[in-house]
């Protein structure tokens, strides 16, 4: 038996599971920020880490670790109606609840001693602990003749629209620009489930990003952002 202990927590926008992008790639322009601790947080763990433009992250799915997990799983590429085996998924219950993305590497600071690695392609929750960091090489981890099974593509996104009340709160923000774009491609995923797909549905969904409480809903022209609150 080995016990594992994280080696920093990720901070990022998304404030809750719901709205976060199936994987890492689908929302490029949000920035996350991972934040060394204990043993781990000290400049020579991350020496020449700059060489390398994408790292792969290794890290608990935390918010499921209790929640156990079946041999088979529905993923939502296949509708969630079909079931495959969970090592033929990227489910997050799984039997040691541990996740890895490619992640984009976009800089290493440290401000008074805390070591903060930027990180664009994040798809985890903030606060998920880390367990291990190692980077992204391309000659080994880019497969060129892999094949995809059931996600062999980037699934479908969706066009974002904002009403005026909901830009008016955008443009007020300082960094308004670098926040409606992360809104637009986090939304376009149709964070919906997936069996809502391609529908239009009457009900009004509510995500925490950021600082906001992020309410919209969905039609055949697509996302529709009809407000933007304070999180409670
Ligand atoms: N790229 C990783 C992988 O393949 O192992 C994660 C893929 S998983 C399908 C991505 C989803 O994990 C997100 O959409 C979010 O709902 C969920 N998630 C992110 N952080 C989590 C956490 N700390 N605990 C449980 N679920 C989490």
């Amino acid at each position: 038996m080995h016990t594992i202990s994280p080696v920093g927590t990720i901070h990022t926008p998304y404030k809750e599971k719901f709205a976060i992008p199936r994987q890492p790639s689908l929302a490029p322009s949000v920035i996350t920020e991972l934040h060394l601790s204990g043993a781990a947080n000290t400049e020579a763990a991350v020496r020449e880490l700059e060489q390398f433009s994408h790292l792969w992250l290794l890290f608990l799915f935390d918010q499921n670790l209790q929640a156990g997990w079946k041999p088979t799983v529905r993923p939502p590429r296949l509708g969630g109606n079909e079931r495959v085996g969970v090592f033929a998924s990227r489910s997050t219950f799984r039997p040691n609840g541990i996740g890895m993305s490619a992640v984009k590497l976009l800089g290493v600071e440290q401000k008074q001693g805390q070591v903060i690695i930027k990180l664009g392609n994040v798809d985890l929750v903030d606060g998920t602990p880390i367990i291990d960091i190692k980077p992204y090489i391309p000659y080994s981890d880019s497969i060129a003749e892999a094949q995809g099974g059931y996600a062999d593509s980037a699934p479908i996104s969706m066009p974002v629209h904002f009403t005026a009340e909901a830009n008016s709160v955008l443009n007020k923000h300082p960094d308004h620009s670098y926040r409606k774009q992360a809104l637009s491609e986090i939304l376009s995923q149709d964070p919906r489930p997936a069996y809502k797909k391609g529908k239009t549905d009457s009900k009004v969904y509510a995500a925490s990003l950021f600082d906001w409480n992020v309410s919209f809903c969905a039609d055949d022209k697509g996302i529709h952002v009809l407000n933007i609150a304070p999180l409670a």
